[in-house]
């Protein structure tokens, strides 16, 4: 049990200012800021979003884009088949929707890049229903102050697990937002501040701080990985207007051939980059 007076007291004077959790943003840019924010801060996707939303503010104005310029708009935001499956999205949601982002879970899991999170977050952040919302900040939430636990893997039981802690009433979706919040500033992975969190009974606290019984996942290294080569392929097509060489591509990564090749061919099998007639190299649909 979390007691929702403490926790929606703490988010009201807490909160950060978040650009898409202002009035008046429409559930299109919610839907752009949970694509953005899948495993990246806030700070690196706020200026991204920004940009984004004014430039292409609903789903008709994304889809008219072209895949190109979508991908050059998501910048070094990383793991850019994010930006591909967002304008996927935009063009069913146009094609099937009349340009509105459906608001029940069931339709938005049919769309092109939204899984279990993002649905439900739109859900909830967009249309305030009340349904659980579970990424890695609530589930460590609710590990600690709920079950005593350290953190939690994820498991089939979370949705359910989360979905019994919200109020009954119209507080539910304010609630959700406050618990992510919760994870997000104060009871943080590695330094939880019990001292300042807002919640009077936490099993964990309680329990004196039992130590994980799993192991913590690792930091993912990105200096020397795929992901990095990709995205020095990507910054060299982003740079440029038209179709670039092997060699001018090749100079982007000279420490390992092998790699260099693997990171390219995957940026073809994803469909982010393509090869013109002429066996040069460009952004997708800007290949001519
Ligand atoms: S008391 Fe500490 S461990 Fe418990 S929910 Fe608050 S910040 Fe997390």
């Amino acid at each position: 049990m979390i007691p929702s007076t403490e926790l929606l007291g703490w988010y009201e004077r807490e909160q950060r200012d978040l650009p898409w959790r202002r009035p008046g943003v429409t559930p299109w840019q919610v839907l752009v800021s949970e694509f953005m924010l899948q495993q990246t801060p806030v700070a690196r996707v706020e200026p991204i979003w920004q940009a984004w939303v004014a430039r292409w503010p609903t789903p008709s104005a994304t889809a008219a884009a072209s895949a190109a310029d979508v991908l050059r708009a998501w910048g070094k935001l990383g793991y850019p088949r994010r930006a591909k499956r967002l304008h996927e999205c935009a063009v069913a949601i146009v094609g099937e929707h009349d340009d509105v982002v459906p608001s029940d879970v069931e339709t938005l899991l049919s769309l092109p890049g939204i899984g279990a999170y993002t649905a439900r977050a739109v859900a909830c952040f967009a249309y305030r229903q009340r349904v659980p919302v579970v990424d890695t900040n609530v589930r460590r939430v609710v590990a600690r102050a709920v079950h005593g636990r350290a953190d939690s893997a994820s498991s089939a039981r979370d949705l359910d697990d989360v979905a019994a802690l919200l109020p009954d009433d119209a507080d539910a979706p304010r609630f959700s937002i406050a618990l992510m919040e919760l994870g997000a500033t104060v009871c943080t992975a590695r330094s939880p501040r019990c001292g300042i969190c807002p919640l009077s009974v936490c099993a964990w606290r309680s329990a004196g701080y039992p130590a994980a019984t799993t192991q913590s996942r690792r930091t993912q290294r990105y200096a020397g990985t795929d992901r990095q080569v990709r995205g020095r392929l990507l910054d060299v097509l982003r740079g440029n207007d038209s179709p670039v060489t092997r060699a001018e591509l090749d100079i982007a990564w000279l420490t390992d051939t092998a790699q260099r090749d693997r990171a390219l061919d995957s940026l073809l099998v994803d469909g982010l980059v393509e090869q013109t007639a002429d066996g040069r190299f460009a952004l997708a649909g800007e290949g001519g």
